[in-house]
């Protein structure tokens, strides 16, 4: 297993229960890939970026309990929402059938006027009557993007930018206008529409690098490893099968299967270059483009925020995450910032026009941005604060870019692929990356003639969200 991300992780732990010997060779010091934390110079342990799950990552949710660490996600049923000015509104689920449990809240939501929520509520119901699946959508490269969508079912401009923008900007880290309509639509039905319980919003309770723990144990105990800093410098090839791996220490490691974890920028790099020049699997891979997510770690010292997470309209900032209460006082402040501080997590997802702004300007854009969302930020002092600004932090889902995912299985005999770029239908997130890392190991052991199902399936439809899909 070359690649220590989910998709990596996932593989090797599902190969592991199947009884197989794994050793995975990962690059860095830490597990994780791009979900992943570090320990600061003062003690404290900061993520890469903070990262969300939902009710609907089923395969997520699996693997974190497959390796002990379901208990470290805290699951909440409420979103909250603010303007620049402070106003607040709420999202949240009532005891209706889906797709109408969150209508009372939605009918009740201040900050969206009632035209707004009429095309809102048509279009929804668009997506819920077809099961999820509109006609007027398709799933090849001649796919519209969701702009072009929302445009033709009336969307007003309102509704655009307070609703749709923001949950699939986040949610895809893509603007409307690259979005294939296929994966917009999708994240809707999945998450808000087909059941009550898809929405709901995963935070860890740890830091990430914390919730792989239990990895390192489920393979050891099927008399694996894992290898870190243990970068790979490339496969050998032999006509059309993979006969090792060369580390970048010179050492080659031979195994019955190799599963490629590495992002898609990488693996080209590790195959030998005529080989790829006369793969298209390979060679397409440099068609998927990538959007940047930049997130910001501010530390105050008191308290400017009492909500655990605040999702913000109108504002360059999107998210702002309360990490003190959401992982705990003492472990966060690593007993370097007094525990009366507060340290926040900011994300900005699709964040093009930030990615050449210095540091110091981003800093102060979202601090300004703040003030009117969190008013005790006035009278606090910023104790210290860092941008860490990730330009390829997924895959764009644009329209047609299915085409370039390759299936887990590869041309090469013996080589696998995994990572949230293959072909699993979701997008670039951390469910995407474990499907791909089930659904690796799945190939492998039905080429070794003992197949095995690892993949979860969806949450099932419920109440009138069942009836319309079984329909569609
Ligand atoms: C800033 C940011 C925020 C995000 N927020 C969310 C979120 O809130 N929710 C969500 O679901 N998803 C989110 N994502 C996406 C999510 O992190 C990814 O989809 C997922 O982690 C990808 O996992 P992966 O295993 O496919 O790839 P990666 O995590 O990239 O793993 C690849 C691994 O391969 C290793 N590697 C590379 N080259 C070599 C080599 N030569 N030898 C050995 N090892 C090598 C790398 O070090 C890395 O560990 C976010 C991503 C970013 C960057």
């Amino acid at each position: 297993m070359i690649g220590g991300g989910l998709a990596g992780l996932s593989s090797a732990v599902a190969l592991a229960e199947a009884g197989h010997r794994v050793r995975l060779l990962e690059k860095r010091p830490h597990l994780g890939g791009r979900a992943a934390s570090y320990v600061l110079p003062g003690g404290e342990h900061v993520d890469n970026c903070q990262h969300v799950t939902l009710g609907c990552c089923t395969n997520l949710e699996d693997f974190y309990r497959r390796v002990g660490a379901a208990e470290k996600i805290r699951f909440f049923d409420r979103l909250l929402f603010s303007t620049p000015d402070g106003q607040r509104g709420t999202m949240e689920s009532f005891a209706l059938p889906a797709p109408l449990h969150m209508a009372l809240s939605f009918s009740r939501f201040p900050l969206l006027d009632w035209a707004d929520k009429f095309a809102i509520a048509r279009a929804l119901l668009k997506i819920a009557t077809n099961g999820g699946h509109p006609k007027d959508i398709s799933n090849d490269a001649n796919g519209i993007t969701m702009l072009a969508w929302l445009q033709k079912h009336r969307q007003t401009e309102g509704a655009i930018r307070r609703f749709w923008e923001v949950i699939l900007v986040s949610a895809l880290d893509e603007q409307l206008d690259r979005i294939d309509a296929r994966y917009g639509i999708d994240v809707f039905w999945k998450a808000f529409l087909s059941t009550r319980a898809g929405y709901r919003i995963g935070i860890p309770c740890v830091p990430l690098g914390d919730l792989y723990d239990g990895c390192k144990e489920a393979i050891r105990m099927r008399g694996g490893e894992v290898l870190l800093r243990a970068g790979v410098r490339g496969f050998q090839v032999a006509g059309n099968q993979v006969t090792g791996v060369e580390r970048e220490d010179g050492s080659v490691e031979t195994a019955d299967y190799y599963v490629a974890a590495v992002p898609p920028d990488i693996l080209p790099e590790l195959l030998p270059a005529d080989f790829v020049a006369r793969q298209p699997v390979f060679l397409n891979l440099r068609n998927l483009r990538t959007s940047p997510i930049t997130g910001v770690h501010l530390w105050f010292d008191k308290k400017v925020m009492h909500e655990p997470f605040l999702t913000l309209l109108d504002s360059t900032t999107q998210w702002v995450f309360n990490k003190t209460q959401l992982n705990g006082e003492t472990q966060l402040n690593g007993g370097s910032i007094e525990a009366r501080g507060q340290y926040l997590q900011l994300v900005i997802s699709a964040s093009y026009r930030l990615v050449p702004r210095s540091r110091q300007e981003i800093i102060e854009l979202c601090i300004s941005e703040l003030r009117g969302v969190l008013p005790a930020i006035r009278d606090a002092k910023l104790v210290k604060g860092t941008v860490i600004k990730e330009t390829s932090a997924t895959f764009s889902p644009a329209p047609g870019s299915d085409q370039w995912r390759p299936a887990q299985k590869s041309p090469v005999t013996g080589l696998f692929l995994a990572g949230d770029w293959t072909s699993t239908g979701w997008p670039s997130t951390m469910e995407g990356a474990v499907r791909s890392g089930y659904l690796a190991a799945e190939a492998i052991l039905s080429d070794l003639g003992t197949p095995h199902k690892f993949l979860q399936p969806d949450l099932p439809a419920e109440g009138l969200s069942r009836i319309w899909a079984s329909k569609s």
